[in-house]
């Protein structure tokens, strides 16, 4: 029962996602307007907005004027349906809770990167404060459980590493290969994740980054690797990974 709840909790937090990832980059309010469709601007009745279902009872298209709905919707849905599913089922439940909201603000990190090539400050702030807060005041909530000292020293050490692998690219080729948003980023996941995790996400972002670049078409004029949404992605694996594969184990 409880996992039917954390997939369903995931479904409608992926639909906000969805909400939170079209509407912020275009600066518009996230909470107050009601949904509109994207081509004509119609208000979407709660009949042909409910997470996933909808999208495959109107097959993939718009009611009120016919045009293709992109594959986003269900796609971030149906993720956030699934991490959740999985943080109930090998978490405790207080620690599930906390760390699918910490999943939330990475997903959208992840999707807006990716399209965006932006990741905003504030959920950088959000993840950084939330995450040395929880280590000092409660840190069984962290599956990581990580001390307070470790959690701060591993977002320092993150930030001093990516802040000057900026500035030494900066200086030697001139060329931006970090953003400011990567910097904050890698400091907010480190609070999180503690020290020894920490060099594990360096290695599995730089592969992801490296497959990105090996499929995707290079040839668009900025190309530009979304090394936020890799570390997002990176971040999700390290959480989940040694629980998962000791549960597994276990079963065997
Ligand atoms: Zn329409």
């Amino acid at each position: 029962m409880i996992l039917i709840t954390f997939f369903l909790a995931g479904l409608l937090l992926g639909s906000f996602a969805n909400v939170c990832i079209i509407r912020l980059p275009k600066d518009e309010d996230i909470f107050l307007s009601r949904s509109k469709c994207f081509s004509c601007r119609k208000n979407i009745p709660w009949f042909n907005n409910i997470p996933v279902f909808s999208y495959i009872h109107l097959k993939g298209r718009s009611d009120c004027c016919d045009k293709k709905i992109s594959l986003q919707y269900p796609i971030v849905e149906i993720f956030m349906g699934c991490l959740l599913l999985l943080t109930g089922a090998i978490f405790s439940l207080p620690q599930a809770i906390t760390i699918s909201l910490v999943f939330f603000v990475v997903t959208l990190i992840i999707v807006i990167d990716y399209y965006h090539r932006i990741i905003f400050d504030v959920m950088n702030y959000i993840l950084i404060i939330s995450g040395v807060s929880i280590s000092l005041i409660y840190p069984e909530l962290n599956p990581e459980n990580i001390s307070f000292k470790n959690s701060i020293l591993t977002g320092l050490i993150g930030f001093g590493l990516f802040f000057s692998l900026k500035t030494l690219f900066k200086k030697i080729k001139g060329i931006d290969a970090l953003g400011m948003g990567d910097v904050y980023l890698i400091a907010g996941l480190g609070v999180w994740l503690g020290f020894e995790k920490f060099l594990y996400i360096l290695s599995i972002s730089s592969i992801i980054g490296i497959f990105y670049y090996l499929i995707v078409d290079k040839k668009s004029e900025n190309f530009e690797i979304p090394y936020g949404s890799a570390l997002g992605i990176s971040f999700i694996i390290l959480i989940l990974s040694e629980k998962l594969i000791q549960q597994v184990i276990t079963l065997l």
